[in-house]
């Protein structure tokens, strides 16, 4: 297959559903780990063509959604201070805080801008020499290597008046601690293919070894998807938990090595709070400290000057059941009804990658594989 079309086929499709079906003899609960995934498996009906002979249920993938509220109440208090821009992704200007959102921060006259990738800001901060630019960066080891690069350029042009608030999660750690709830009901996993395109999947064996769980790279086209799922299947029914990786196309064993270094040059692995979890050890990347003079939370201190809120979230958002797959999106009483896209209370609603975006966008829609 050579063209997004050809992943799409939907004869090839309900051709795969019908093999799992037939492959089936429980229902099997798997994971899909990334929330890009979630919203091609809601679009294109996957979900509910195999409920009879798999639950799907949704994981932490969702960057913006992770990000706890004491990194975004930090973003916040970095905007309304004199002389600082304060540049990230559109979706974080959305995401409530302990308090309020980016947004709201804007509206009361902080300077706070949408980019679409650190390279951005750095041009922002060329072009306002007066003024320091803090690059709030989030997200996965997918976004990880172009905050470092930009860490990097940052450092060679000599750019005094740029900084990154940095909030990066590790998928790996995620998937651990999942596994180690009491009330873990995950069978198997779709891990996210473009992580391991930068990671590699050498990584997860630990986990196949330690808890016996089958774990299928998938991509996210349908196709990618059902043929993930297919494998997944074929493994617990042999009772065999292996990794199968189904994106051969961009994954590689031991991922995109450059990157990584890249990574390594700039990051060190970290304990990290994840909104909803509390902290994971080793969940995270902070700044290491011969780079510290781009590290906004070493540059403005301002730990010691606004109270933290926790992680684990004072919010009446159901997130932490979303992303750990105790729930599913319409079980949360206030999804559909107080809680929509037009409005609403919790970053899986929020982000373009949440699991409840998803839920309201195509589940409440009705779609179809073909
Ligand atoms: S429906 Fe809204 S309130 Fe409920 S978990 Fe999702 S984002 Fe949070």
């Amino acid at each position: 297959m050579k063209y997004v079309d050809d992943f799409r086929n939907p004869e090839q499709a309900r051709k795969l559903v019908e093999q799992i079906r037939r492959r089936a003899t429980q229902r099997w609960v798997l994971m899909d780990v990334c929330g890009g995934q979630t919203h091609s498996l809601m679009r294109y009906g996957i979900e509910a063509a195999l409920a009879d002979c798999v639950e799907l249920i949704h994981g932490p993938g969702c960057p913006v959604c992770v990000t706890p509220s004491d990194a975004i109440d930090a973003a916040q208090y970095l905007a309304l201070q004199p002389g600082v821009i304060l540049a990230s992704f559109g979706d974080m200007l959305r995401v409530p805080g302990s308090q309020q959102t980016l947004m709201n921060i804007r509206a009361r006259g902080g300077e706070v801008r949408f980019v679409y990738s650190p390279i951005d800001a750095i041009e922002l901060a060329k072009q306002n020499p007066n003024s320091h630019v803090v690059f709030f960066a989030v997200g996965f080891e997918t976004t990880a290597p172009a905050t470092a690069l930009a860490i990097l350029h940052a450092k060679k042009l000599g750019l005094e008046n740029f900084s990154v608030l940095a909030s990066h999660v590790r998928v790996l750690p995620a998937m651990e601690a999942l596994l180690q709830d009491s009330e873990c009901r995950i069978q198997a996993f779709l891990a996210a293919g473009h992580v391991c395109t930068v990671t590699g999947y050498q990584q997860y064996e630990q986990l196949i070894q330690r808890f016996q769980i089958p774990i299928v790279i998938a991509g996210f086209e349908p196709l990618d998807l059902l043929q993930a799922i297919w494998e997944a299947v074929g493994m617990l029914e042999s009772e065999l938990p292996s990794i199968v990786n189904c994106y051969a196309r961009s994954v590689r064993p031991a991922g995109n090595q450059q990157a990584q270094a890249t990574v390594d040059e700039v990051y060190e692995i970290a304990d990290q709070a994840w909104r909803g979890f509390g902290v994971i050890p080793h969940g995270g990347l902070k700044i290491r400290q011969q780079y510290r003079h781009f590290d906004a939370s070493k540059r403005f201190k301002f730990e010691q000057v606004m109270p933290l809120a926790s992680s684990m979230g004072h919010d009446i958002c159901m997130s932490a059941e979303v992303m750990s797959g105790r729930i599913k999106p319409p079980q949360c009483p206030y999804f559909g009804v107080q809680c929509t896209t037009e409005h609403p209370l919790g970053a899986p609603m929020v982000s373009s990658e949440g699991a409840c975006a998803a839920y309201m966008l195509y589940h409440l829609r009705g779609t179809s594989i073909s």
